[in-house]
């Protein structure tokens, strides 16, 4: 690599003033954004990015599901390019950083190396995938899944949000169903930056996390039917009380989660009584089961136990217990050559870092099904995401930017 690019630093002054500026599509009141994908917020961020995009030399594209796709020339055209990227819709109550750091890093790697007048050896790809966060429309990081092929476009394209408008309506109104065929974009690999969503690399006191490995998910919606009766005239041992189940339900999910710690988290996050009074014992509860682990093994046995644990409590209540399958994906084991590739940058650059698995889902443990993928994490303020008050400081976001630049460099090369 010339001393130039190996010298190089992003701006970051410039990464600081984008993550506020487009922070003001969907800004909330307590200074976060509410930005749900497809809506109208959701379209001004893109117009403001796809704008960014072209003022920086690249020519954007457009996939079936709204997924955008901003391509950088490299000397030799032959060759798929590197992607790098992440999301720019938000939660409800979501953060200015969650997947929008990852996305303007991105497109300010690119505004560095056009100043530098830097020329990759392959061409360069800044992807803002659609629907990672999953709130408006299931299934989350809908536009990787279905690029590698999870979903068909048709399946997609007919999810309804609440109010029963689906992905194909909503693309239309905001403009953003594009022509390319889903998946008609290759890649050489995959690059996103993205804070950590958790406390681990704040309470190490490192700066980048080497992202390694990312938790597989097993999601069940259950239902337990028992026996609605009078809450005054049925003595104790003869209920068959559906929320006194759920009760027993969740603590035997986290004493399973527990007992496989630290390598494993299990919760039951929602909870419905069918036709709630205060004087009737529940006859049915609706219920959800989310277990994650980064081991396979240990994900096999969340599963086991919860299931062995769920069939005894049901028997000795004398109440039926229903299991049923949403979701399971899983646990990611990214590229090894270009984790190396991450953890190589952020030493060459003195960042003080860690190998660590990442919590939460993200576009990237899909795409990693199909081609090579790495990530690059850095801290958040006290662990908190999906909030309104998630925060990151100018010096971890500039310190992630300056790694997934060299990281890209390494994997791009630098045309001599
Ligand atoms: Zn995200």
């Amino acid at each position: 690599m010339t001393s130039i690019a190996s010298n190089l630093q992003i701006d970051s002054a410039r990464l600081w003033e984008t993550i506020h500026e487009t922070a003001k599509f969907g800004a909330t009141p307590k200074g976060g954004v509410r930005r749900l994908t497809l809506g109208p917020e959701d379209k001004e961020v893109r117009d403001w990015f796809r704008n960014a995009c072209e003022s920086a030399g690249l020519t954007v594209q457009v996939d079936a599901l709204g997924s955008m796709f901003a391509l950088r020339a490299g000397r030799d055209m032959s060759k798929p390019p590197i992607g790098l990227g992440s999301h720019l819709d938000t939660q409800p109550t979501g953060g200015k950083f969650d997947g929008v750091l990852g996305t303007l890093a991105a497109l300010e790697v690119v505004r560095t190396l056009n100043d530098a007048g830097i020329e990759t050896e392959i061409p360069l790809c800044i992807v803002n995938w659609t629907n990672e966060e999953g709130s408006r429309f299931a299934p989350a990081m809908m536009g990787s899944a279905a690029y590698v092929g999870d979903f068909t476009s048709d399946d997609i394209l007919a999810r309804k949000d609440i109010d029963g408008v689906t992905v194909a309506e909503a693309l239309d109104s905001i403009g953003y169903r594009g022509n390319s065929p889903v998946g008609t974009q290759k890649f050489a690999g995959f690059v996103e930056l993205h804070i950590e969503q958790g406390p681990i690399l704040e309470a190490d006191g490192k700066t980048i996390g080497v992202v390694d490995s990312g938790q597989g998910v097993l999601w069940y919606d259950g239902k337990i039917t028992g026996f609605e009766s009078h809450a005054g005239s049925t003595p104790m041992p003869l209920r068959r009380d559906a929320l006194a189940t759920l009760s027993e339900i969740v603590l035997a999910m986290e004493r399973i989660a527990t007992s496989h710690g630290p390598k494993a988290v299990g919760t039951v996050g929602e909870a419905v009584i069918a036709n709630p009074s205060r004087n009737v014992i529940p006859g049915a509860v609706a219920f959800t089961v989310d277990c994650r682990s980064a081991d396979a093994a240990i994900m096999d046995a969340l599963d086991r136990e919860l299931r062995a644990a769920i069939a005894g409590i049901a028997a000795r209540r004398k109440v039926e217990v229903t299991l049923d399958l949403v979701w399971r994906k899983p646990p990611t084991h990214f590229d090894p050559k270009l984790v190396d590739a991450v953890e190589q940058a952020a030493q060459a650059l003195g960042y003080a870092h860690r190998r660590i698995t990442s919590g939460a889902g993200h576009d990237s443990c899909n795409l990693n099904t199909v081609m090579p993928a790495a990530m690059v994490f850095v801290p958040c303020k006290d662990g908190v995401s999906h909030n309104e008050l998630e925060d990151a400081t100018q010096g971890d976001c500039t310190a992630g930017a300056n790694v997934l630049m060299h990281t890209v460099l390494a994997l791009a090369g630098v045309a001599s």
